[in-house]
């Protein structure tokens, strides 16, 4: 599944599909995450399938209920949010990277614990489920 045409992301959804547990904004959004995810990020031989940094909305924001164009309701806070995680990463519109490598940077970029201050403002931080999946990566890396 790793091949063909790319997946395209947004800089915060890197880190917000480390930490997807089948939650989301709607039963079309969540199916839609469920299947990049979970069919391809997280299935056999996911860490190859290349993802390239959109500017904009992307494929997790396709079915979104708060998607407006290519933006998007709560603009702002989504703004920050990918500036954020765009410097965390060193991430820029256009670059190519695969799941593999963007779950290296993470680790190498992110400490665990920093979520509170990386993602303040987003409805899903205070859940703890990101923060989780983050100390899980760390830990796994040994
Ligand atoms: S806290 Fe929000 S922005 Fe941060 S990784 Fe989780 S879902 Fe994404």
């Amino acid at each position: 599944m790793s091949g063909g045409v790319p997946l395209r992301y947004r800089p915060h959804h890197f880190l917000c599909s480390l930490g997807y547990e089948g939650k989301g904004y709607s039963p079309g959004f969540t199916a839609n995450m469920t299947a990049i995810v979970m069919g391809r990020l997280r299935a056999e031989g996911g860490d190859a399938t290349v993802i390239e940094v959109a500017g904009a909305a992307d494929d997790i924001c396709a079915p979104c209920p708060k998607r407006q164009g290519a933006g998007c309701e709560a603009g702002g806070k989504i703004a920050r949010l990918d500036a954020a995680h765009a410097r965390a990463l060193n991430l820029a519109p256009g670059d190519r990277l695969t799941w593999g490598e963007a779950k290296a940077r993470i680790r190498a970029a992110v400490p665990a614990g920093s979520l509170r201050h990386l993602c303040a403002g987003c409805e899903w931080e205070p859940l703890g489920l990101c923060a989780a999946a983050l100390a899980r990566l760390h830990a796994e890396a040994g």
